[in-house]
């Protein structure tokens, strides 16, 4: 049995009288890609915030690695990697110069082009923050978020905008970091994204949870209940034709 390690409790958020999470529970196991889906407005980047103690919440309970967010939400912030804003990031400094400036940030001894290799960006390493393409800022915002050597890494929609090969190099890099046991959650608009990414999905709509469970599980539910596609699916979509065209491998961007 993999071990819990957040917690969510009938979580609710009002912005004035508009209630735009309205009582929603979840766990997020340890390990795991969990993954938050829903339409723009549903409450995903709500729920993330409120877990990542930068947003507070109107009632509920959430418990991070066993420390509770309303008690300890400093102890809580050393633990987990948030996704900064892109526009945080001093556009004069190089990237090894930013990196050195958060670790001073954090208090944490990193090894700053070790943790450019992970993203892929040691090429980059007295490169401008600005000078970066989008897919390469992504990148290096993941890399920051890691600096802390965190046990939770949140994403929110780290792929939005980038085309299928930046995408593409990005999942990789969120199956590494999993790889080594940090858990991840992350919100995305994209399907064939959260069916080769998450372990699990909650879906998320009009602030409620309205499914959860693994991909697999969605789609075996849903053909079981009796859905068929209405036309005969292709082996193979647009986005393989495009890939295959152009190929995997990253561009020099
Ligand atoms: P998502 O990330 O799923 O698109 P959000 O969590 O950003 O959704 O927003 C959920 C709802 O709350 C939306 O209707 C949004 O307009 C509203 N909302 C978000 N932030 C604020 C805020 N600071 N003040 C008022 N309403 C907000
Ligand atoms: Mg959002």
């Amino acid at each position: 049995m993999k071990k819990t390690i957040i917690s969510v409790k009938n979580l609710k958020k009002k912005y004035g009288i508009f209630e735009a999470v309205k009582g929603i529970s979840f766990d997020v196991l340890e390990g795991e890609i969990f993954g938050l889906l829903g339409p723009n407005g549903a409450g995903k980047s709500t729920t993330l915030e409120i877990m990542e103690t930068l947003r507070q919440k109107t009632s509920g309970e959430v418990i991070v690695d066993g420390m509770d967010l309303d008690k300890e939400p400093n102890k809580i912030k050393k633990i987990i990697g948030v996704q900064l804003q892109t526009s945080g990031f001093y556009p004069g400094l190089n990237l090894l110069e930013l990196i050195e400036l958060f670790a001073g940030l954090y208090n944490q001894q990193v090894d700053p082009m070790g943790l450019l290799e992970l993203v892929n960006l040691t090429d980059k390493a007295k490169s401008k923050y600005k000078q970066l393409s989008g897919g390469q800022k992504q990148r290096f915002s993941i890399a920051t978020t890691l600096i802390n050597q965190p046990k939770i890494v949140f994403l929110d929609e780290p792929t939005t905008g980038l085309d299928p090969q930046a995408r593409r190099n990005l999942w990789d890099l969120i199956k590494d970091i999993r790889k080594k046991g940090t858990t991840v959650i992350i919100t995305t608009h994209y399907m064939d994204e959260a069916e080769q990414l998450c372990d699990r999905i909650a879906i998320l709509d009009e602030g409620k949870i309205i499914a959860l469970a693994s991909p697999d599980k969605m789609i075996d539910d849903l053909v079981a209940s009796g859905f068929e596609k209405p036309k005969l699916v292709k082996s193979a979509n647009l986005e393989d034709v495009f890939i295959s065209l152009t190929g995997k491998e990253m561009r020099a961007e």
